[in-house]
């Protein structure tokens, strides 16, 4: 098929049109920065994930992928057009649905010189209703021709996690597809594009759709956030809760715990803009979101634990040098949007801590975010070489190697992630944890 990907310079539209395109579709890879768009079109994929960067090349190389800024003409070659623009939240954390409303008008204008049968698909997250009154609208207004007639609408939420996005892209067995359509005759268009797929497919209505994204958002948010306030009554109690987590675990009924583990709260672009939007949708139609509120408290004030214990550990933070070991929301991507780094760090140079930073990838979006504020170092040893303590932010493998440690001058670790395994720690350290009841003195 021809395929068209508005929003192809972000996270998921990047993803989503390499990932299609190495199915073998034409994809026109659509971006509003020509400097992006030039970048990919020379291989170089402009956000960091796993295998994007030899994919990319080879759909290239293939003549599978054609970065454009022309919307227009790549809509109107199209049998299916994504919209995977970024929604944002307001400031009162209600979803920001700006650029999808433009990219709906635009691609509706651009419908007009269209013949042929199309369907277009929501994949960026919105809030339920949003497909329905807003995005068919607007289609149906700037094309002047009629949806189930003349073109197709569909909704397809986008489940990939960043860190695994090409795999989740690839593999999506693990989270399913979801189609929420307008009409059998839109679903089917996008069913054949994901039929091969080995993974279950729920054909749905759009609302439906729009809602499963949020439900399953918020779900793992409110499991974060459970883990968290169970950890930190663990740690008044002296109660070791990666032990209370293996013992949950054991309950079948409680499962896997993947997202049971404690830390210093969920970030990136996903879990606090969704769960923020649903509770201003479920305020706005007068239903009260307990438990989704409570969520976003906890998450609110778990950066303030790791600033607590590295008070209780090294005293006064004031002239302290501290190395922070991790700055993206997570490991596997350079995504720092709403990073738990953001707070600590913030919270540590507000008490008048000097920071040294390290992370694999998200070095340039943390110079965007803290400028001249803290030190960025290229590699993790001189983040934390003389430091007085070593604060571990976000879990990326290479920091659990604890040969990384071993020429600290203060010897002091304050693992934020239940990263390191102490007993492999060299002599002679004192390692401090979230969740853990006193210091291990190796
Ligand atoms: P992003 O900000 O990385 O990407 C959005 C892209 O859209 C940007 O590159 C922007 O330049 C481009 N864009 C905006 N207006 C445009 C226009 N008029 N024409 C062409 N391009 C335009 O955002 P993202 O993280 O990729 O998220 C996109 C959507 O997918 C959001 O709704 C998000 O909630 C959802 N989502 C994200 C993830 C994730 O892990 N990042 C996962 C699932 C769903």
């Amino acid at each position: 098929m021809k395929i068209t990907i508005v929003g192809g310079t972000g996270y998921v539209g990047l993803t989503t049109a390499v990932g299609l395109a190495s199915k073998g579709h034409l994809v026109f890879c659509v971006g509003r920065t020509k400097e992006k768009l030039e970048k990919i079109s020379r291989g170089i994929p402009i956000i960091y994930e796993d295998r994007l960067d030899e994919l990319l090349k080879s759909v290239l190389k293939k003549g599978k992928l054609i970065p454009t800024i022309d919307l227009t003409r790549s809509v109107q070659k199209s049998d299916v057009s994504f919209i995977c623009v970024g929604t944002p939240s307001r400031q009162d954390g209600s979803i920001d649905l700006t650029q999808v409303e433009e990219v709906a008008k635009k691609i509706g204008k651009a419908l007009t010189g269209r013949k042929e049968y199309c369907v277009i698909t929501v994949k960026s997250t919105v809030i339920p209703g949003t497909t329905e009154k807003l995005v068919l609208p607007a289609l149906e207004s700037f094309s002047k021709k009629r949806a189930g007639k003349d073109f197709g609408v569909c909704m397809t939420p986008e489940f990939l996690r960043e860190g695994h996005a090409v795999k989740d892209f690839l593999f999506p067995k693990d989270q399913g597809i979801v189609i929420g359509e307008f009409d059998r005759k839109s679903g089917a268009v996008l069913y054949e594009i994901y039929k091969d797929f080995d993974a279950k497919i729920l054909r749905t209505d759009i609302r439906a759709a729009e809602m499963i994204k949020y439900a399953r958002n918020s779900y793992l948010a409110k499991d974060v956030s459970f883990a968290n306030e169970i950890s930190n009554i663990c740690q008044e109690l002296g109660v070791d809760y990666l032990d209370v987590k293996t013992g949950m675990e054991l309950d079948s009924r409680i499962g896997t715990g993947r997202f049971l583990s404690a830390g210093v709260g969920f970030g990136g672009s996903c879990f606090p803009k969704d769960v923020n939007a649903l509770v201003a949708k479920a305020k706005e139609i007068g239903t009260k979101p307990r438990i989704l509120e409570a969520t976003l408290e906890v998450n609110e004030a778990q950066p303030a634990t790791l600033i607590k214990l590295t008070k209780q550990v090294i005293g006064e933070l004031k002239g302290k040098k501290i190395g922070v070991l991790g700055l993206a929301f997570k490991p596997g991507t350079d995504d720092m949007r709403e990073a738990p780094a953001i707070k600590v760090i913030n919270g540590f140079l507000l008490e008048g801590a000097e920071v040294s930073a390290y992370d694999p990838e998200a070095l340039d979006n943390a110079r965007r975010i803290f400028g001249n504020k803290i030190v960025y170092v290229s590699k993790a040893k001189q983040a934390i070489a003389s430091a007085d303590a070593c604060v571990i932010v976000t879990e990326w493998p290479e920091f659990a190697d604890s040969r990384l440690y071993s020429k600290m001058r203060s010897k002091i670790i304050i693992d934020g992630r239940r990263l390191l395994d102490p007993g492999l720690l060299p002599a002679d350290f004192t390692y401090h944890a979230i969740g853990f009841p006193k210091p291990i003195k190796t």
